[in-house]
Formats: C-alpha cells, structure tokens, sequence
C-alpha cells in the first residue's frame, strides 16, 4: 500500500426486513498524502456510509463490511482489533460531522471535550492538555478561549461548534482529516470562513482530507480529485479542473448543469429528471437509466464499469464502451 489511504472493493451492506441494501458496493478509491479528495453525490449515495467504514462506525447487526480492504498508512483497517482501532481513530484519523451539537458532549465543557483526546492519544499531562486546549481555540478563530473553555456546547453557536470540532479534529495532528458534510449546517459566510479553516489546518501540516459533500461549489474550492457516486458506486471520478471541465458521465453533467450560476434566474435552473432508484429494486444495469437522457438498451440490462477515459479521469457508462459506441 502506497498512498495513506487505499480503499480496495470496499462493500457495506445493510440487511433490513425488505431485503439487503447495498449501501456501497465495490467502491475503491486512493487518498494521497497532503491531498484533498471529496465525494459527491446526492443523498443515500453511500458517501456517509464510505466514510464511516473508514471509522470502524457502521453500527451492526444490520450494517456490515462485508468485503473489500482499507488500507491506511500500510494496515488494513479492517483487519485491526477494537482498541487498535480506537488507537487510530482520533489520533491518526479524525472526523468531522455536519452537526456539530450531536457530536459534542452536552454535558461537558468544550475545555474537557479538548483535553481528553490530548490526555489519551498524546498523553500529555491534565495541565499542559489545558494549556493546549486554549491555544487550539485561539487558533480556530474563536475569542476569548479561556471562556469558551469553560462554556457548554449548547452556549455556543453553531459556527463556534464547527470550529471546535475542527479544533478536536486537529488536536492530534492526524494523517487524515473525514469531514463528511462540514459546512452543510452552516450559513454561506460561516462555511466560507470553516473551510479556510480546513485549508490552513491542511497546508499546515500535510494533513490529507477526505470530504464528502454535495455541494458542488465546495467541491471546487478544496478539492484536487473528486468521486462522483451514486446508488453506492463510483461512477466517475478524476482530478477537480478535469471533471469539472470535461465531465463525462451524463449524472456528473446533470449535478453540475443544477448548480446555481450568478445571474440565472432560479426558473431556470436545471434539475436531474426523476428520482435515486430504491436500492432494495436494483437489477444488473446502469442504476442511473431511469434517470438518462442517453439510455441505450444495453444500459438496462448490463452493469457499466468503471474504466479510464483519459490519463487521471475514469468513468462507469457505456457510452464510452468502444463495443457499443460503434455497433
Ligand atoms: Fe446513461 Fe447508459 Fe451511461 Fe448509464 S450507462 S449513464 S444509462 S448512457
């Protein structure tokens, strides 16, 4: 394993009473030391779900990795017992929420929410974990730290919130930063400042990023390769400029074609026609036919996969299969 992180065929299923959902089926993906990779996709898409397998926090029963490998800086994560993991997870990998208030304890200060992973991980001394704490508030932008040390996390907004779980994130200067949603909860001018914060926290110390989002316009202010999901698989992905000026799957197209552009009205801008099939009715076939103004008889039928269509950029259509393009 050579990159930091290198998911190979990674599939999380869930069984419920209606059947198996294929949460993520198959998914591989690289993340390279000091580089930002995003995951986009609309909801139910299996990023959430790609991310939290990376954490060891798919809740069984139901919900199980079923096959595939996590690599991280040379182990397989899957592989790990429980306390190995917990070694990890807050120290060399950290994760960041879309709701901050659900994440932090409400019923302890933010200065003792700071302190533990500095006693645990890095085991430094209460006093000195303290000391830290501060400073780490002073440098998420937040004023008057001694006090918000002191405060609870229903005292404080949710801007503050998100800067310090950015704050408890980076306190062990992890490898690798998931931040699934960061900026999701967040007025646009509080998400313009959190995502700095992340840049800086990155270019900083060579902190690599995984962020899931759905926001394309987050996506191109922070990333250097985008995954585009959908139904949990990939179905193209490629570095940022690439995708975004050159996208190749007709699902890619139709999510950047609905983002809002300055100075088009709002009726006129474009939707993807239909809806995200059920997972519990998929058949062999592109998951996206339903939904493609391209569809060709073979799409219904057979499952494209993923393939490389130029240096750094793959995609899963059959549009670009030679074999189908040219009958
Ligand atoms: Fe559309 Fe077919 Fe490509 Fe799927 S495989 S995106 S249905 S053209």
């Amino acid at each position: 394993m050579k990159e930091l992180l290198e998911i190979n065929h990674l599939s999380t299923y869930f069984d419920t009473e209606a059947g198996t959902v294929k949460a993520v089926d198959d998914v591989s993906l690289r993340v390279k030391r000091g580089e930002t990779v995003c995951i986009v996709g609309e909801s139910g898409c299996g990023k959430s779900i790609t991310a939290m397998s990376v954490m060891g926090l798919v809740e069984g029963p139901a919900g199980k990795v079923v096959g595939g490998e996590i690599g991280f800086d040379g182990r397989d994560l899957l592989k790990l017992d429980k306390n190995e993991l917990r070694t990890i997870r807050g120290h060399d990998i950290a994760m960041i929420f879309q709701e901050p208030m659900s994440s932090l304890n409400p019923v302890l200060t933010i200065g003792e929410q700071l302190i533990e992973p500095l006693v645990e991980h890095l085991k430094m001394s209460k006093k000195a974990a303290r000391k830290r704490a501060i400073e780490l508030i002073t440098e998420v932008g937040i004023s008057r730290a001694e006090q918000i040390a002191g405060s609870y996390p229903h005292e404080l907004s949710g801007g503050m919130l998100q800067r310090i779980m950015i704050a408890i994130a980076v306190s062990c200067s992890p490898k690798l930063l998931i931040a699934d949603e960061p900026t999701t909860a967040l007025d646009v001018t509080i998400q313009a400042q959190i995502l700095d914060l992340l840049r800086k926290f990155k270019e900083e110390s060579n902190m690599s990023i995984l962020l899931i989002t759905h926001d394309l316009g987050v996506v191109a202010e922070m990333a250097d390769y985008v995954i585009v999901m959908y139904s949990g698989k990939i179905v193209e992905e490629g570095e940022v400029v690439e995708l975004f000026e050159n996208p190749k799957h007709p699902y890619t197209r139709g999510l950047l074609k609905s983002k809002p552009v300055l100075g088009r009205r709002q009726d006129d801008l474009y939707s993807i026609p239909g809806q995200v099939p059920n997972p519990l009715d998929l058949t062999p076939s592109c998951y996206f036919h339903d939904r493609c103004e391209s569809c060709m008889a073979v799409c219904q039928t057979k499952e494209p996969q993923l393939k490389a269509v130029a240096d750094k950029q793959k995609v899963a259509c059959w549009l670009y299969e030679e074999a189908v393009v040219h009958v």
